[in-house]
C-alpha cells in the first residue's frame, strides 16, 4: 500500500481523541459504503483533532461537519472519504496513482493531508489568507513535505503547476469553472460538488484522453459556496 508513514507526534492523543476513537470512526465509514481500504486507513491514522480548535475536540472523530472560523467548516469524515475513494477508484484500473494533485478549498488542510498521505504531490488553494497560515501550520507540524500550498482565488486554479492527474474541488460553485477544467491532464478524473447552497450534487468528471469528458453523478451533498477573489 502506497501510504506515506505520519510521524509519531500525529498520533499522540488522550480519551475522545485516541486511537479508540480513530477506530471507531475508521469502522463507521465501512459501515457506510466506504471501500477504498487505503482510504480507511488513511482517515484512521490522520488527526483531525489537528485541524480544529481545541475547544471541539471531543467531536473530531464524530462523523460531523464542523465549524474552523470565517464561516467555513472542515468536512464530513465520510465526505472526505467518498471524495478520495472516488478520486482514486479511476487510476486502479490503469494501476497506478495520481501523481500531482491540485485541491481547491484548503480550508483546515484536512482533505489536503488525507490526500497527501496518499499521493506524491498535492498542490491546495485557499482565498481565506488565515485559513491557509493556519493549515500550513499544521503541515509542517505533521512534517508533510509534499505540500505546496497557495493563496489565491481557487477558481483561478494553479496554471504554472498544470496538467494534474486529479483535481478535488471542497467548495460548491454552480458549475465547475473552464479555467479548472482546462488543467485537467487529457486523462484526468476532477471530483466536485455543483449546483446551489439547498440542492448540491457531487460530480465526477473524467477526461477520456481524446479531449471529451465523461461526467458521473455520486449523489447529494453539502459545501460552503466557491466564492471569487480572495478573502
Ligand atoms: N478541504 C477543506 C474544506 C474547507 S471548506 C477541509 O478539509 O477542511 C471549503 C474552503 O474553500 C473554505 O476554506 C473556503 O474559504 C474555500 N474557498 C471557497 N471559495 C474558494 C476559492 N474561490 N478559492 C479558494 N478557496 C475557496
Amino acid at each position: 500500500m502506497n501510504i506515506h508513514p505520519l510521524p509519531a507526534s500525529a498520533f499522540r492523543g488522550e480519551g475522545m481523541t485516541s486511537q479508540r476513537a480513530r477506530d471507531r470512526l475508521a469502522n463507521s465509514l465501512k459501515e457506510s459504503g466506504i471501500r477504498d481500504p487505503r482510504v480507511i486507513e488513511v482517515i484512521r491514522n490522520v488527526p483531525r483533532h489537528h485541524f480544529i480548535d481545541q475547544a471541539l475536540h471531543s467531536r473530531a472523530y464524530e462523523n460531523t461537519a464542523l465549524p474552523i472560523g470565517h464561516g467555513q467548516t472542515i468536512s464530513q469524515p465520510w465526505v472526505v472519504a467518498r471524495m478520495t475513494e472516488a478520486l482514486l477508484e479511476p487510476f486502479d484500473a490503469r494501476q497506478g496513482m495520481p501523481q500531482k494533485v491540485l485541491e481547491i478549498g484548503t480550508g483546515s488542510g484536512y482533505q489536503a493531508v488525507v490526500l497527501a498521505a496518499l499521493v506524491p504531490q498535492l498542490f491546495t488553494v485557499e482565498r481565506i489568507e488565515e485559513l491557509l497560515r493556519q493549515a500550513r501550520r499544521r503541515f509542517r507540524q505533521l512534517g508533510l513535505s509534499n505540500i505546496r500550498s497557495r493563496h489565491d482565488d481557487g477558481k483561478l486554479g494553479w496554471p504554472d503547476e498544470a496538467p494534474f492527474d486529479a483535481i478535488i474541488l471542497t467548495a460548491a460553485g454552480d458549475a465547475i469553472p473552464s479555467q479548472i477544467l482546462a488543467q485537467l491532464a487529457p486523462d484526468g478524473v476532477l471530483v466536485a460538488p455543483v449546483g446551489s447552497p439547498s440542492s448540491q450534487t457531487l460530480l465526477r468528471i473524467r477526461g477520456d484522453g481524446k479531449g471529451d469528458f465523461i461526467q458521473e453523478e455520486l449523489g447529494a451533498v453539502s459545501f460552503v459556496p466557491l466564492l471569487g477573489g480572495i478573502g
